[in-house]
Order: C-alpha cells, then structure tokens, then sequence
C-alpha cells in the first residue's frame, strides 16, 4: 500500500503550497539517485514515491481530491504523468535557481537521459568584463567512463534489458478501485528506472558508467558582460548518465561577479572613476593622467588626459567619451571621473608657513587652539 503523501513530503496536512514546495525540493536534494550511489536503486524508489506525492500535492485540483479519496481516487494516478521517473528532481531544483533559463523539455526526453546542468562561478574583473576575455575553465564534472564507454558494462559484455520492467525503465500498475480500473506508472524498481541490468559491472566507474572528472572547457566571455550575467555553454554540462542514442551531456552556466575594483566601479554602461586631486590641482587647475579600463596588447593599463580646471571643487565630474562598458546594442557608454579633494597630511614648517600665510591672503581667521571636537559639535547642533 502506497504511503500516504503527506507523510512522504513530512508535512502536516495543512502545510501551505510554499511548504510543500520547499519539503519536496529538500527531499529532491536528499535522495537524489547521482548524490547516493551506493544505493541508487532504494533512491530512485524513494524519488518516484516522492515525486508522485509532490505531483498530487502541488496541484491545488488534484489535492484537494487526493485530501477525498486518497491515491485511487478519480483522476489520481491514470493518466497523470509525474516527470522523469525517479530523475527529474535535480533538474526541477536547477531549473529554479537558474531563474527558468534552463532549457525546458526535459521531460520530453525522459528515455534519452540528459546530463545535468552545472553552475560555474566565474569572477571577472572589471577590466577583463570591460573588453571581454576568453577563460579555460577546469569544470569538475562526471565524465563518460571510457573502458565502457558509459555502459557501465565491464569490456567484453553488455548490458541487459531489465525482465521487470521489459527494458522501458517503467511499470504500470493496475489497480481495481470502487471508482474503476486505474493505470498508474511508477519507475521500475528493480533497474532504477534506466530499463537495463549489468552483470559485470565495469570495474573503472564500478557499473555507473561515469566517473568524476575535470572538464576543460574554453568560456568566450563578450565584452560588457556585468556582475549577476550568466554564460550558458551548451554540452559542457554531466555527461548523460547511459550511453543510449540521443542521450546528450547538460549544459554550463555560467555565473558572473564582478571584483571589486580600487578606482573603479560600474553603473549600467558608465564606468565611474575615483579622481584623487591635491588642493593646488583643485584650486590652479591641471592636466591629469587618468587610467581607463582599456588595456593595450601586453595587458598594460591604457590612460587618458584630463584637463582640470582652476577652481575645481570635490565631487566635480569629467567625462571621458566612449570609454565605458559595452552596451547590448553595441555602443560604448563613457567614463566619468569624480574628484576627491585629498588634505594633505604630515606638512613641513615651511608648508604649514605657507598655508597659514594663504589664509591670511585670504583673509580668513584660523584659530590656532582649536577647542575639543564635542564643544564644536554642540556649538553646531545649537546653530552657533
Ligand atoms: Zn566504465
């Protein structure tokens, strides 16, 4: 006798939608047949039982039919389709955490497996996001077993079709209920759901037909590229897990950050620059060396002349034309530098001489005995 649902899920039969969402894909996690290999089968049994009580639970029709009848009753079971058998449970989490990039379709092609999707997190920096660079990636993977060449069959025999199930993987039961004969299909239990047996199993990947490796892949990261981006890199992905016609690897996503940079940061297509300027910079006016993003052939950092006016206050900007990110339709924004005045710390008599001289040109009072900090605080917050 099946279990019941709630009871599969371990959530109470009030659980909200989110509940039994968030229970189901923390089960998925668990009992996933590729994280449990020494007991795939017992997973792959228990991934079918939860993904048929997920089915039924999810859908709020289905449920409150589930909460009348139970399993059998009108509508459950026959005809109902409840994924890829005991392996649909990864994808559906990836198939989240990428947003729904992922592509779709997979229980389509549920007798030819597909490999999983993986996540790569690729860290950039601003530079190389702003012209772009290729990456080797070392993406640790399960690889196709090459003595076996995925079988999973020792070299010399083959695979056998699964008598249980006659080698589709699935098993229809009939079951007679008060309301009428249902079919419902389950993944076979006997073969894990894959429609074959092995009798000697390949003693490389030990009859999984894969085994974890590295995967060498060359990423062409496009100019522009920004913090939060993802890359996909199609068949970079698991290798299927068989080696049936059609079975195809997973695909690789990418997912960009950004590093954070000393003088730099992004808005949008803007590249923001921190302009450092002394005081006689600010107040004589000059011509500044400033870096851009821009790297020459040798990777060295490519400058620009800015011209500061006299008078120049903290916080002025300055544009410089065309040398900001890359933007989707192909036109570069521009940078713009921000000055920060710097005070000069740790002055000579002479300097010190000097400024004082300045502000008596000036005509300013500069009080030579300044009181504490806190007394002028308070002048400040009575409005003195
Ligand atoms: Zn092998």
């Amino acid at each position: 006798m099946a279990r019941d649902y709630y009871e599969v899920l371990g959530v109470a039969r009030s659980a909200s939608g989110d509940e039994i969402k968030s229970a189901y894909r923390k089960l998925a996690r668990e009992h996933h047949p590729d994280r449990n290999p020494d007991s795939r089968d017992e997973s792959a049994r228990l991934m079918a039982e939860i993904n048929q009580a997920y089915g039924t639970l999810s859908d709020s029709d289905k449920r409150a039919q589930y909460d009348r009848f139970g399993a059998d009753g009108p509508g459950a079971g026959g005809g109902v389709d409840f994924g890829a058998g005991g392996f649909s449970g990864l994808n559906d989490i990836f198939d989240v955490f990428l947003g729904g990039v992922a592509a779709s379709g997979q229980r389509e092609r549920q007798n030819a497996r597909r490999g999983a999707d993986l996540r790569f997190d690729l860290e950039l920096s601003l530079e190389d996001a702003w012209s772009g660079v290729s990456r080797e990636l070392q993406v640790p993977t399960l690889l196709r077993c090459e003595p076996c060449d995925g079988s999973g069959a020792a070299p010399g025999t083959k695979p056998e079709t699964c008598s249980a199930c006659s080698g589709t993987g699935r098993l229809r039961q009939v079951r007679q209920t008060f309301f009428g004969q249902f079919v419902q299909e389950a993944p076979c239990a006997r073969c894990g759901g894959t429609g074959r047996l092995i009798p000697t199993p390949c003693s490389t990947c030990r009859g999984e037909g894969r085994i974890r490796g590295t995967r060498d892949v060359r990423v062409q990261v496009p100019a522009g590229i920004d913090d939060g981006d993802r890359l996909r890199v199609p068949g970079a992905g698991e290798d299927a897990p068989d080696s049936k016609p059609g079975s195809a690897p997973g695909d690789l996503y990418c997912f960009v950050t950004l590093q954070e940079h000393a003088q730099f940061a992004r808005d949008s297509e803007t590249a923001l620059c921190l302009l450092p300027i002394t005081f006689p910079q600010a107040a004589l006016g000059d011509t500044l060396r400033v870096p851009t993003l821009e790297r020459d052939e040798s990777g060295e950092t490519m400058f620009t002349d800015v011209l500061i006016p006299a008078g120049t206050q903290g916080g002025a900007r300055f544009r410089v034309v065309g040398k900001g990110f890359s933007g989707r339709g192909g036109s570069r924004g521009d940078q713009i530098c921000v000055t920060r005045v710097v005070v000069p710390k740790n002055l000579s008599d002479r300097q010190k001489e000097l400024l004082r001289d300045f502000a008596e040109e000036s005509q300013e009072q500069l009080d030579e005995h300044p009181r504490g900090f806190f007394d002028r605080l308070k002048d400040a917050i009575r409005g003195d």
